[in-house]
């Protein structure tokens, strides 16, 4: 059983189905969404229609859950809460409905998927180091966890401590405990501009981090032509 894991779609299309067409091409089964399926780019419906459409687990991410809101009601920075009330505009009322009622964690086969973190999952905080993992770690009773939001792709391990690894290839001990995030598909921020997805081989115990490339220009070209801040298209070819 091979699950193609992404996160952080935040309504770019283009992004999205080159990376369902590389999970299909390299054999996965299924899927699951981690949240942010909307915000920042130009495509929020049409992205809620195909996610919905895969009939997969899905978690919810703070921007789908301030899309779906009629009134914003945590900090923004300026750039997010632009992209934000333009969302809002470009939703159905079912499509706000279904971000709504999403969970906010979920356990799925052996492992556990959350946007943002385990220990506060509604308050959208940030795994970026050893200590942030630690506290996500103790409500993990799952083998593997798979987490979002940073849109960094990062991987860390507790066994006697917690520490970070930096690898594509993951071996998952069942000795161990692994909070695992695969990136960005619609707006990484690592410096790479190619979608970022994983994939879980579930009976060889594999977790393999890929890149994507996609359609950038034409990604870019929506962002502008609906009217969205310029720099969100910008930042797309920095991977910022
Ligand atoms: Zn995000």
């Amino acid at each position: 059983m091979r699950f193609a894991i992404f996160s952080d779609t935040h309504s770019n299309l283009e992004a999205l189905e080159a990376v369902l067409a590389d999970a299909c091409g390299r054999k996965c089964t299924h899927f699951v969404c981690l949240g942010d399926i909307v915000g920042y780019n130009a495509n929020p419906h049409e992205c809620v229609e195909r996610i919905r459409e895969l009939d997969c687990p899905v978690v919810k991410g703070n921007h789908d859950e301030q899309a779906s809101l009629s009134l914003s009601t945590s900090d923004f920075n300026e750039l997010a809460e632009r992209a934000i009330q333009w969302t809002r505009d470009h939703l159905t009322e079912e499509d706000k409905q279904w971000l709504r009622e999403l969970p906010l964690q979920k356990n799925v086969r052996d492992f556990t998927i959350v946007h943002a973190t385990l220990d506060t999952p509604a308050q959208w905080g940030y795994v970026f180091n050893n200590l942030d993992a630690a506290a996500s770690f103790t409500y993990q009773h799952t083998t593997a966890c798979f987490f979002g939001h940073t849109h960094v792709p990062m991987v860390f391990i507790r066994d006697e401590g917690v520490r970070r690894e930096r690898t594509d290839h993951i071996r998952i001990e069942p000795t161990k405990k692994y909070m695992i995030n695969m990136g960005s598909v619609g707006q990484p921020r690592d410096g790479n501009w190619r979608a970022a997805y994983c994939i879980y081989d579930i009976e060889n115990n594999l977790v393999e981090q890929l890149r994507v490339k996609y359609d950038l220009a034409g990604a870019q070209q929506k962002i502008i032509k609906a009217g969205l801040p310029r720099l969100l298209a910008e930042r797309l070819a920095l991977g910022r």
